[in-house]
C-alpha cells in the first residue's frame, strides 16, 4: 500500500472521514499539494530516528476532507499519522490574505500604498464564524466568495508564502507530537487516543472519560505537551530558514530577514489562532487548555534561550514581526497585545521539566543509539 492509500484508510477507520485529495488542478488545491510535498521532504530525517525500544518512526501526513477546524497526531497500527482538516488550511489562507490587505502590515513588502485596509468579515478572529456554523450542525460550508485579497500582486504572493509558513508550523507541531513521544505518552497513560489541537465534540468522543479527581493533573500534562510541540516546531521553522533548507522556491528567493520575520509572525499568529479556537470550545465544554498568553510566552522564552544565541539579529526581527500584530489589532481587537511579552518563567515550568524527563523513554532521536 502507498502512503496515500494508508492515509485514506486511516482517515476512514480512525477519523470517520474521507482524506482530502489535493490532486485536482484548482489553484488552491495546488497550494495544499505544495505544502504537503514540501513537508514530506522535511520529514526525511525522521526515517533514521529510533526510540529507546529501537522502534523507527514512520509518520504519514495528509489532509482530512472536513469543514471543521482541526489538526491532529495519532499512532495507529504501528504508524504515526498526522493531519490537518481542509478548513484549517483555507482559514489560514484567508487570514494571511487579510493581513496583507492592511496597509500597515509589513509595509516594506510590495506596494503597500495600494492597500485599502478593509474591515474584517469576522469581527473577531478569522475562522470563528466557521466554528459557529459547524457547531450548529452544518456539515458543508461553501467557500465565501467575498474573500478579502490584497490589491498589490506582490503582497498577494507574500500572503500565500505567509500561509504556507503557518501551515508548515502546524505540520511541524504535529510531527513534534510524534517525534517527542507525546502520542505514545498519552496513549500509554490513557490520557487520550490521539492529540487534537481543538477538542471539539466529536473528538472528545474519542477520549476516555477522565475521573474528576485527575482532570486538573491531566490538563496540566496536556498543556505541557503543547508547549513542547510549539517549541520544537518553532525551532524547526527557524532552522529551515537559517540552515538554508527552504524548499519552496518563492520563499527561498526572499531575503533571509523577511523570511524569518514572516516565520516569526506566522508562528505567533498560528499559536494565537489555535488558542482562540480552543477557548471557544472551552466555554462550551468546560475543558482547559493553555491560556493564550502562556503559550505565546513559552515560544518567546524559547526564542531567547535557543534562537537568539545562534542568530544575533533575531531580537530585532522578532520585534519587527510582533509589531505587525498592532496593525491587525486595530481591526480585530481580540488579538493578543504581543508587546506585553517579556522573558519570564511559565507557571508550568517545573511540570514541563518533569514531563520532558518522562518523555525520554518515548521520544525518537537520530542519535539515540549513541546516547544509551
Ligand atoms: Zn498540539
Amino acid at each position: 500500500m502507498t502512503e496515500q492509500q494508508l492515509f485514506k484508510r486511516f482517515a476512514r477507520e480512525r477519523r470517520n472521514a474521507a482524506a482530502y485529495d489535493a490532486g485536482d488542478k484548482s489553484e488552491e488545491a495546488q497550494l495544499f499539494a505544495v505544502s504537503l510535498s514540501s513537508f514530506q521532504d522535511h520529514l526525511a530525517w525522521t526515517r533514521s530516528a529510533i526510540n529507546k525500544q529501537d522502534m523507527g518512526a514512520t509518520i504519514i501526513p495528509g489532509y482530512i476532507d472536513l469543514m471543521t477546524l482541526n489538526a491532529f497526531a495519532d499512532y495507529h497500527g504501528g504508524t504515526h499519522y498526522i493531519g490537518m482538516h481542509q478548513a484549517l488550511f483555507v482559514t489560514i489562507l484567508e487570514f494571511a490574505y487579510y493581513c496583507f490587505a492592511q496597509r500597515g502590515f509589513f509595509p516594506g513588502i510590495g506596494n503597500a500604498s495600494l492597500e485599502t485596509s478593509p474591515e474584517p468579515i469576522d469581527d473577531q478572529a478569522p475562522g470563528l464564524w466557521l466554528l459557529d456554523q459547524t457547531v450548529k450542525g452544518m456539515r458543508t460550508i461553501p467557500h465565501r466568495a467575498n474573500r478579502i485579497l490584497p490589491n498589490d500582486p506582490e503582497r498577494s504572493v507574500a500572503a500565500v508564502y505567509l500561509a504556507l509558513l503557518m501551515v508548515r508550523f502546524v505540520w511541524l507541531h504535529e510531527m513534534a507530537h510524534c517525534m517527542n513521544g507525546h502520542v505514545h505518552y498519552v496513549q500509554s497513560k490513557d490520557l487520550s487516543q490521539s492529540l487534537n489541537e481543538i477538542a471539539s465534540q466529536e473528538v472528545l468522543g474519542l477520549v476516555k472519560p477522565v475521573p474528576a479527581r485527575n482532570i486538573q493533573k491531566w490538563d496540566a500534562a496536556l498543556r505541557c505537551l503543547e508547549y513542547d510541540a510549539d517549541q520544537t516546531a518553532f525551532w524547526g521553522s527557524c532552522q529551515i530558514q537559517i540552515g538554508g533548507n527552504e524548499n519552496i522556491q518563492g520563499i527561498a528567493a526572499m531575503d533571509i530577514t523577511s523570511r524569518l520575520e514572516l516565520t516569526v509572525f506566522g508562528t505567533y499568529a498560528m499559536t494565537w489562532l489555535f488558542e482562540t479556537y480552543q477557548n471557544y470550545f472551552k466555554v462550551q465544554y468546560d475543558s482547559t487548555h493553555p491560556q493564550p498568553v502562556e503559550r505565546l510566552q513559552s515560544i518567546f522564552n524559547y526564542a531567547a534561550r535557543h534562537i537568539t544565541p545562534q542568530e544575533p539579529d533575531f531580537i530585532t526581527l522578532q520585534k519587527t514581526a510582533l509589531q505587525q500584530f498592532n496593525t491587525i489589532r486595530q481591526k480585530i481587537p481580540a488579538v493578543f497585545d504581543m508587546r506585553k511579552l517579556e522573558i519570564k518563567p511559565l507557571a508550568d515550568e517545573k511540570l514541563l521539566a518533569n514531563i520532558r524527563k518522562a518523555l525520554l523513554s518515548y521520544r525518537y532521536d537520530v542519535n539515540s543509539t549513541f546516547r544509551r
